[in-house]
């Protein structure tokens, strides 16, 4: 179990760029907890947030002048092998659910590449995977949830029960409700994987292979990075899985040989199912070791229409602002096909083919003012992808204005605001996001 153990704590998260002082960090050991304390803050207009794991990146999470809710011992996680269905208490990491369910042989369709977030705070904003290109998002694969609104009422809400309840929480970003638990389907896990990285010197050849995997079905997971090239310049590397039961796939060709990529430096490995969802677990290690984990994080995230990509990434890359990528950071590129997101409230480009860009950069411990110019960056870049049609996906640091968000609801916007009238009229949920005046 994770958990803040005290008001220090929750003034900070993983971005460890912006702080607050909130009145105090309330556990919460039961739904009720939730309850008595949203039925108290409401009325008295304090501001109220949840916290699962603290990995928001620009105080999404904190609670100035208010109560931060720490989620951390509602972690009870039940699998139900015969409904091959799982859950969670929204204070449940990832790889509490990774664990019973692989216990039974199964798995959630979609799963965060990083087990080391909470249940509730991935369903509020989505959560994407490895195996999104198919199977959309993780908060797409929820069958029930249990919420505390904001007037205080503990409901339980479904695709048919509650559905605007439902469809308002799910990437909601925290705004009608806290989440306390939320059943979750699972499929049949496979035993193994085979796992491809395959690399390319250029971003044209990288995104057509990433498209025609995404298109099809001979990888279960497919993510990809711009890694920097020895000499300069960059590479970019698809990561692919094929699952299987022990006996590897007879033969390479059919899963990468209409491929453009090196095949010199191709690498093929077989690992199992449970090593390759905590393929992040090493990475964690490594930089809580160099201290880089506890370093500011101006991370910024953005949903892109493919055709875009092939432009805006190179010049992203290029750009003189974004250099630190190269030596302290990951860009994370990822494929996604717009037929398979459905929560609602996930904001996305028009069409079909989308990338997802990703640029999870580490600043200096000390020094403000590059963190500063970093989250400056960000916004620049923002608005520069919005030009291009792409739309933020809300897990980044940069700052957002009540019209940003607005513009980035778009038609879904009167309905968000009908919604946040309805189950939390006094607006003390989840205010880190700056949604409202
Ligand atoms: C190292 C790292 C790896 C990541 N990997 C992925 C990934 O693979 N895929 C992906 O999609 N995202 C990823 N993210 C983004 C991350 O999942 C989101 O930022 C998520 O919201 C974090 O939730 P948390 O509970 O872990 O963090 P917190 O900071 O505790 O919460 C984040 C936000 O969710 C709200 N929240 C928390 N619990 C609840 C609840 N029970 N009910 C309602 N609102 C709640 C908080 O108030 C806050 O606004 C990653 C982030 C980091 C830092």
């Amino acid at each position: 179990m994770t958990g803040v153990s005290g008001v220090r704590e929750a003034s900070t998260d993983f971005g460890h760029i912006v702080g607050s002082s909130p009145l105090g960090v309330v556990t919460a050991r039961s739904a009720a907890d939730v309850q008595e304390l949203v039925s108290f803050a409401g009325p008295h207009g304090l501001p109220v947030s949840a916290r699962g794991a603290g990995q928001a990146l620009y105080g999404q999470g904190q609670a100035h002048g208010g109560y931060v809710v720490d989620m951390a011992a509602l972690a009870d996680v039940r699998c139900v092998p015969g409904e091959r269905t799982l859950t969670a208490g929204a204070g449940a990491l990832w790889r509490d659910v990774v664990r019973a369910a692989l216990a039974e042989g199964l798995t959630p369709p979609v799963l965060p590449d990083h087990l080391g977030g909470s249940v509730g705070g991935l369903l509020s904003t989505g959560g994407f995977g490895g195996s999104s290109h198919r199977y959309g998002l993780v908060a797409d694969w929820v069958r029930e949830l249990e919420v505390v609104t904001g007037t205080g009422e503990r409901l339980v809400c479904a695709p048919d029960r509650r559905p605007d309840l439902f469809h308002a929480v799910l990437a909601g970003l925290g705004q009608c409700a806290l989440i306390v638990r939320a059943t979750l389907a699972l499929v049949p896990a496979p035993s193994h994987v085979r796992r491809y990285r395959l690399y390319h010197d250029a971003p044209g050849t990288y995104l057509t292979d990433q498209r025609r995997l995404a298109g099809d079905s001979r990888f279960s997971h497919v993510a990809g990075q711009a890694r920097p090239a020895l000499g300069g310049g960059w590479r970019y590397m698809i990561e692919a899985v094929v699952p299987h039961e022990g006996g590897p796939p007879a033969d390479d060709a059919l899963s990468t040989g209409d491929l453009d990529h090196d095949r010199d430096t191709e690498e093929i490995a077989d690992v199992s199912f449970a090593e390759y969802t905590h393929r992040l677990d090493r990475d964690e290690r490594l930089l809580r070791a160099t201290g880089e984990w506890d370093r500011p994080h101006p991370w910024l995230t953005l949903l892109l229409p493919e055709e875009a990509a092939g432009s805006f990434v190179p010049a992203v890359l290029a750009d003189g602002a974004q250099q630190g990528l190269r030596y302290c950071g990951t860009v994370q590129l990822r494929p996604l096909t717009g037929r398979t997101l459905h929560a609602p409230l996930l904001r996305r480009p028009a069409g079909e083919h989308l990338c997802l860009l990703a640029l999870m950069r580490t600043a200096p411990p000390t020094a403000p003012d590059v963190v500063r110019r970093m989250v400056a960056a960000n916004r620049a870049l923002y608005e520069r992808a919005r030009t291009a049609g792409g739309v933020l996906h809300p897990v980044g640091a940069l700052p957002m204005a009540p019209g940003d968000w607005a513009a980035h609801f778009g038609p879904l916007w009167p309905e968000l605001v009908r919604a946040k009238d309805e189950y939390d009229p006094h607006h003390v949920l989840t205010r880190g996001y700056g949604l409202w005046t």
